[in-house]
């Protein structure tokens, strides 16, 4: 049946769910006048890779990548001790984000996520039409009541980051676990250890053994943090066969490349790199943080961080927006978050100790001379 064309818009209109969405805003790598900068804004792996992974890529095949990724899961699977069919690959974990939200939620249903958590999860959580549901942070971290407190009926799916990002705060195994044991068993829990990699053996926080044991339990992880393989997009996931087999459904089919796979495979043998990145992030890390800390009568505070990168509170008179600007001056791009609702924040990933030096010193100078 013909309708009438006068009454009809002009163009396609996209999903008011979809014109919704605050599209995501990556971390700059260049300032104002577009010269490049060194940037400590996206959490990268400031030692690069794994040279191992380097010369993996020159031999990878130009051809149609293997669809199963099945090299690297069993890969996966042996370090993990987890059955390669419980395994995932996607796009970069984002891919699995999103594929999580539109596998178990859509319009009518509820995604829980913190204030202060990783802006893909609003953005999954629109996308598929679902409705976001905001839980208020306890100090900036994450508050398992208040989460718990959101569950209703309509919950479908709640994400947590462990260390979260932007915040670098941790929730301990006690905490995951007691949110796993209050969520109804239909809530699919996504625990997302982007950082995971960068936490201390023995402060691990129990998901992998929660989604072994459990229907409802997605951990994602990634290459793109301590394996420094970024630019190669490659994430993985693992829960219970249900899960999985929902997220091959309806993936890219050829999500990750020929090159991105044999990469992972060859980053993930490199046991050394991977150790030498973690010590590194935990020294200088602390190193960073002592010096921030001795800036706490000029208003400066570093959240206490488990992951790659440290949130810095501007309290006092020195703005984190002059403080932005200032270290760009100097040649370095950290993130300032006024659209994650943290204009009084940055976050700066722990680059080389040689220029997490200069910028404590570029914040000492603008913190003592600002009023
Ligand atoms: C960086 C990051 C990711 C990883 O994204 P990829 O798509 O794997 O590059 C996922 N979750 C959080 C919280 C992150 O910070």
């Amino acid at each position: 049946m013909m309708t009438d064309t006068e009454t009809r818009s002009k163009a396609p209109q996209p999903k008011p769910w979809i014109e919704a969405i605050h599209a995501y805003v990556p971390g700059k790598s260049s300032g104002k006048d577009g010269r490049p900068l060194i940037k400590l804004s996206a959490n990268e792996n400031p030692l690069g890779t794994s040279e191992a992974a380097l010369a993996a890529k020159a031999q990878a095949p130009a051809l149609y990548p293997d669809p199963d990724s099945k090299a690297l899961r069993a890969k996966l699977g042996e370090l993990h001790g987890i059955d390669p069919a419980r395994i995932v690959m996607g796009t970069g974990s984002d891919e699995l984000l999103n594929l999580a939200a539109q596998g178990y939620a859509g319009p009518g249903d509820e995604v829980i996520y913190v204030r202060y958590g990783f802006s893909v999860y609003d953005i999954a959580a629109r996308r598929c039409g679902a409705t976001p549901v905001v839980a208020p942070d306890a100090d900036y971290g994450t508050d398992v009541d208040a989460l718990i407190a959101l569950v209703t009926d309509r919950t479908r799916v709640v994400f947590i980051a462990n260390p979260n990002n932007p915040t670098g705060s941790y929730l301990p195994k006690g905490e995951i676990a007691r949110l796993h044991a209050a969520l109804p068993a239909d809530v699919l829990l996504v625990l997302d250890q982007a950082y995971g990699e960068y936490v201390a053996p023995e402060d691990e926080d129990g998901a992998m053994a929660l989604a072994a044991a459990h229907d409802n339990v997605l951990v994602t992880r990634t290459f793109s943090k301590i394996f420094g393989l970024a630019g190669e997009r490659i994430g993985w996931g693992t829960g219970a066969p249900g899960i999985i087999q929902t997220l091959n459904r309806i993936r890219g089919p050829f999500n990750v490349s020929s090159t991105g796979q044999a990469m992972a495979l060859a980053a993930l043998e490199d046991t050394a790199f991977v150790e030498h990145s973690r010590v590194h992030n935990r020294d200088e890390r602390a190193r960073f943080v002592e010096k921030i800390e001795a800036l706490g009568n000029h208003g400066l505070r570093a959240l206490p961080s488990q992951a790659n990168f440290v949130l810095i509170l501007f309290e006092g008179p020195l703005s984190a927006e002059t403080a932005f600007d200032g270290l760009a001056e100097r040649g370095y791009i950290v993130r300032w978050l006024p659209g994650q609702g943290l204009p009084q924040a940055l976050r700066i990933t722990i680059g080389k100790r040689a220029d997490l030096d200069v910028i404590a010193d570029v914040l000492r100078d603008m913190a003592q001379a600002a009023k």
